[in-house]
């Protein structure tokens, strides 16, 4: 590497001309010296003289000999920094002009060094006479190519447009930060306090910020230009990151799904559906799927609860279908929003769950203005109770049980049929947070769930104290789970208004406690023109008609754990047929067991068939329905449980019955596993009792 290839073109006499055009003394001195190791003297010329010959070059360019672009590629690396950078920069280093020439070395040493980084030479060399305090090493490609050394642009650009830094534009082609702490500043601009701002902000921010490389600004530009198809690339990824949430959402209505749920976690995401209250794996991603879906969830939902995506942090949000603009997620038919909850998990994990809110039409078919509850699986004698409930003028009828088991559902339908009876000639209100719609006819006042909890509470009370002014017949209130709720329900129940509301109890005998416990006072609750109905209910799971497998075979087909389910079933079954025996109410009920008729009960096939999923298929109600009246009101009032449950079941009292009960019957009809009922609803029988039914009946064949 002897003869440096560029100073073949910078031919002695051009410099020497050059030189003297500009007057440039200690150049000749310079050249004079370096004309004995010809080698030598371009290298000599790198830091100072650049500017120069730039100058002249642009000058006498077409006098010179060589062709132009031959001068571009002989011209050390400096030349190609823009016009602005030169003059500063020589005026930066003004003693290197001097110092140069007094190198110790030999001139062929000092060509070798500086073929691989000539910027250093000039620093070794200042730093043996008066080091100066701004000499840097300056990159540019073409040092570092032929250093074999080149600058990996990997990773994310924080100060590029749209980077997580946001950076004055004009400071973009003086600098470049890189999320892996690179940190690239042109060399010229060092000391630009635009430099130096982005530096303090990027720390300030929290980001890593390595020992900065000065380059040219050619540099900082191909960053750049990296940055932008690095944003072109993850923009055709997030279009197809959108895509596969639109699929995702789809296949979930399809399947008819509730939720969805979305765990990215040890290196695989895994998505289950709930359909029918059960939970199905649908498909499995990698980790950086997953978290790219999570993400874009995120960022394409209203309401969010945190300014920033802050993965350490539970986050909650909303999709919506009248959500507008280009990059929205488009709802499938018949899905009014979806509710998103995100929390972390623990080893960096990230968990969402999707709550698909659908519309009536969806839930209940195009004409479900015409459906009852009928269709929903409530017992006879329930229905009639239901259908009394809505007739009856004035007060409350409160709708409880467990989330996602369908109350809503029915409350939606007992309203739209209370609707269809008044010929729509009645103002019903619904006050809901949020609105979920559903009712012919009806007012829905929403209550937005874009904004901040506080102001959405500040608006719920808004509406409420507005609600009574609206002059309404029928006022349907989303949920009682305050005392101001409460006290507005009550409050629409005493004027004579019908109230359909919903709360959180797990049996419909303890609403009035409920009530009790949020603070209204007893004289109110107790009255039975007040509370005019509860009704508490879940869903329990049908078994598939093509696959199941009759009780009597299950233990023979599927497995001996069946034996202690059809001794409990025929327990239960038993008690409840001898408790709900007119002929023997007030007796002591064990004394008048029957043996009850297993024949149509029927268990789960767990391998399913193509008409299901696991042996199930569809949910059913099962429900307690009870209308008050003051005998069972006082009894409650009294705190009497156990009368007022004796009252509330027996033939000769209200003729109710419990969830157990009306699970059993299902069981009996063969439309239940019993299985799944006892899950829901916990056991048929208790061993003492199935002991006292064997003694009684003899024990099961
Ligand atoms: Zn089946």
């Amino acid at each position: 590497m002897k003869s440096d290839p560029e100073s073949k073109f910078l031919s002695q006499p051009l410099i020497k001309r050059l030189q003297t055009m500009l007057g440039r003394k200690p150049l000749n001195k310079n050249g004079a010296k370096l004309s004995a190791a010809p080698d030598a003297k371009k290298n000599t010329t790198d830091q100072t003289s650049i500017p120069v010959l730039d100058r002249l070059e642009a000058m006498l360019g077409k006098t010179e000999n060589t062709k132009p672009e031959s001068k571009v590629a002989a011209v050390s690396p400096q030349k190609k920094l823009p016009d602005h950078d030169q003059p500063k920069n020589s005026e930066e280093k003004p003693q290197q002009v001097d110092v140069t020439p007094v190198a110790e070395k030999p001139p062929v040493e000092v060509v070798a060094k500086t073929e691989e980084k000539p910027q250093q030479r000039s620093a070794t060399e200042n730093s043996k006479t008066k080091p100066p305090p701004d000499t840097v090493n300056i990159e540019d490609e073409r040092s570092l190519a032929m250093g074999g050394a080149a600058i990996q642009f990997t990773g994310q650009v924080l100060t590029a447009e749209g980077g997580a830094l946001k950076v004055p534009e004009e400071s973009r082609s003086l600098c470049a930060l890189f999320d892996n702490g690179l940190w690239l500043v042109s060399a010229s601009h060092r000391r630009s306090p635009l430099v130096t701002s982005v530096a303090l902000m990027a720390k300030r921010q929290g980001y890593v910020i390595d020992a900065p490389r000065y380059v040219t600004p050619n540099i900082i530009s191909q960053a750049y230009l990296y940055a932008d198809r690095r944003m072109a690339t993850s923009q055709v990824d997030e279009n197809a990151v959108r895509r596969k949430i639109v699929h995702l959402l789809e296949r979930a209505v399809d399947t008819g799904a509730n939720d969805i749920h979305i765990e990215a976690v040890n290196n695989r995401t895994r998505i289950e559906f709930r359909v029918d209250g059960a939970l199905r794996v649908w498909e499995t991603w990698t980790q950086r799927e997953g978290e790219q879906v999570l993400s874009a969830i995120y960022s394409h939902s209203i309401g969010q609860s945190g300014a920033t995506a802050n993965w350490q942090e539970p986050q909650a949000a909303m999709l919506t279908a009248d959500a507008r603009g280009k990059d929205v997620i488009a709802l499938p038919k018949g899905v009014i929003s979806v509710r998103c909850q995100w929390v972390p998990l623990s080893n960096e994990g990230r968990y969402l769950d999707m709550r698909l809110q659908y519309d009536s039409a969806h839930l209940f078919g195009e004409n479900f203005i015409m459906a009852d509850v009928d269709s929903l699986g409530f017992s006879q004698e329930q229905l009639k109770v239901v259908q009394s409930l809505r007739s009856l003028p004035g007060g409350i009828r409160i709708f409880s049980g467990p989330v996602n088991q369908g109350k809503t559902t029915t409350l939606r339908v007992c309203l739209n049929r209370r609707m269809a009876e008044t010929n729509m000639q009645v103002n019903c209100l619904m006050i809901e947070d949020p609105p979920e719609g559903g009712v012919i006819g009806a007012r829905q006042i929403g209550v937005s769930a874009s904004v901040k909890d506080e102001q959405r509470e500040k608006t719920f009370v808004e509406i409420m104290r507005c609600a009574l002014r609206l002059d309404p017949d029928i006022v349907m209130l989303g949920e009682i789970r305050d005392l101001q709720t409460a006290k507005f329900a009550f409050r629409l129940g005493l004027t004579g208004r019908q109230v359909y509301t919903t709360t959180h109890v797990y049996a419909a005998l303890a609403t009035p406690k409920r009530m009790r416990d949020i603070g209204i006072e007893p004289y109110i609750i107790y009255d039975h023109h007040l509370i005019r109905g509860m009704i508490c209910q879940r869903l329990l799971r049908t078994v598939c008609s093509h696959c199941r497998v009759p009780v009597a075979d299950a233990t023979k087909e599927l497995g001996p754990q069946y034996i202690d389910l059809l001794r409990r079933v025929r327990a239960g079954l038993a008690i409840m047929d001898a408790r709900r025996n007119k002929a023997h109410a007030g007796k002591p009920h064990m004394e008048h067991l029957t043996e009850p008729d297993l024949s149509n009960v029927y268990v789960a096939n767990p391998n399913g068939c193509t008409h299901c999923y696991k042996g199930r298929s569809g949910r059913t109600i099962c429900a307690e329905v009870i209308e008050t009246d003051a005998h069972l009101m006082e009894l409650l009032q009294d705190n009497r449980m156990e009368e007022a449950e004796q009252y509330w079941l027996s033939p000769v009292g209200l003729n109710g019955i419990t969830m157990l009960w009306h699970g059993l019957e299902k069981v009996r009809n063969g439309d239940v596993s019993p299985d799944d009922a006892e899950f829901e609803l916990g056991p048929f029988a208790r061993e003492r009792e199935i002991m006292e039914v064997e003694q009684r009946l003899g024990l099961k064949a």
